[in-house]
């Protein structure tokens, strides 16, 4: 189905800032397109209980809440395509994003909110206690392991900061790290070698995920060390993942301003990226907050950015 679609504003992603931007842009009354991508709902629609979403006095459900705000921006008028956008032209106004299905967006704006993903460790085992045990946001999940053994997988400033973090619910956090060295920043490891409740296991991979199935939960994780070969179980009822995040930004590549990581680059206090017109909200820009409701504030920036382009130039 090939057909050409004029529009103000097109947002591409539907996590919580691209709905927020389509919210705020559809209240503009700027008609706008949201195109969703392949996960429509983003990373939350894999986590389950979300307890930091501000406005709900029971915890709730991560795919929930994404279909409530789904159905808000629809409601207020936002156009939603379940499409992939495959192709974008930045070069000149209106910007053209062309889909999978054959749709050719041409748009005075665009919004990009395509958010990240956690890396996982890709064991089978990983996948089959993701939400019962293993995470990759202590933020989000570090609550749920109040009193608990907790191991965190990874040596950087995410891990060591998700390990500190932990320590306020856990009764001890287990660092495993593939080398002997961390690439977290000093500061952070001074702080994580002289916590009391913080050990490191240095040299040593995940193996397996062990556990239970009934009810489906975590129970030892078989760590392998990476110069010996030695396997060792270590007791844990949690395992975070923190060994790093990727942008979903490869669309965009050569097409706008990225970091040395793929992270989208916006001007301080703004979504502006260095193409006039062109926006970026969330997680593409951000590796450092990475909260839904931090997502969605610059969703809501995003859109108001956006209004006022269009009102000036056109
Ligand atoms: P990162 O710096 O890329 O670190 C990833 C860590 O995971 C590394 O230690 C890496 O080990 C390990 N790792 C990667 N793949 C692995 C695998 N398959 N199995 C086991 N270990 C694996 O990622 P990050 O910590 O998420 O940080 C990303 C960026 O955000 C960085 O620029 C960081 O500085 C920034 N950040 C900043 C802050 C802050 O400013 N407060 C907080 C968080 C993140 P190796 O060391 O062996 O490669």
């Amino acid at each position: 189905m090939n057909k050409t679609i004029k529009t103000d504003v097109l947002i591409i992603g539907s996590g919580p800032a691209g709905y927020t931007a389509a919210i705020y842009a559809a209240r503009a009354n700027l008609k706008p397109h949201l195109v969703s991508g392949l996960e429509p709902g983003g990373q939350l629609t894999i986590t389950t209980d979300v307890e930091n979403y501000p406005g709900f006095g029971d915890v709730i459900q991560g795919p929930w809440l994404m279909e409530q705000m789904k159905e808000q921006a629809i409601k207020v008028g936002t156009e939603f395509h379940h499409d992939i956008v495959n192709n974008v032209n930045f070069d000149e106004i209106p910007f053209l994003a062309e889909t999978d299905s054959g749709l050719t967006f041409n748009s005075k704006s665009i919004i990009i909110a395509t958010g990240a993903q956690a890396r996982w460790l890709n064991l089978d085992s990983e996948n089959k206690y993701k939400g019962f045990g293993i995470s990759a946001c202590a933020t989000c999940d570090g609550f749920f392991f109040k009193d608990q053994n907790i191991i965190v997988v990874g040596g950087g400033n995410s891990a060591v900061e998700e390990a500190l973090y932990l320590t306020n619910f856990a009764s001890k956090v287990t660092l495993v790290h593939r080398r002997d060295k961390l690439r977290a920043e000093k500061i952070l490891q001074e702080r994580l070698f002289k916590h009391p409740k913080i050990e490191v296991i240095w040299n040593h991979t995940v193996e397996e995920f062990i556990g239970s199935d009934e009810p489906l939960s975590l129970k030892k994780i078989k760590l392998k060390n990476t110069q010996s070969d030695d396997e060792k179980i270590v007791d844990a009822t949690g395992a975070f993942i923190a060994i790093g995040h990727d942008p979903s930004t490869s669309l965009f590549k050569e097409k706008i301003k990225m970091d040395n990581e793929n992270y989208i680059i916006t001007k301080s206090d703004s979504t502006e990226t260095n193409v006039k017109g062109v926006f970026a909200a969330g997680d593409v820009k951000d590796k450092v907050f990475r909260q839904a409701v931090t997502a969605a504030g610059m969703g809501c920036m995003a859109a108001l950015e956006a209004e006022k382009f269009i009102a000036e130039n056109f």
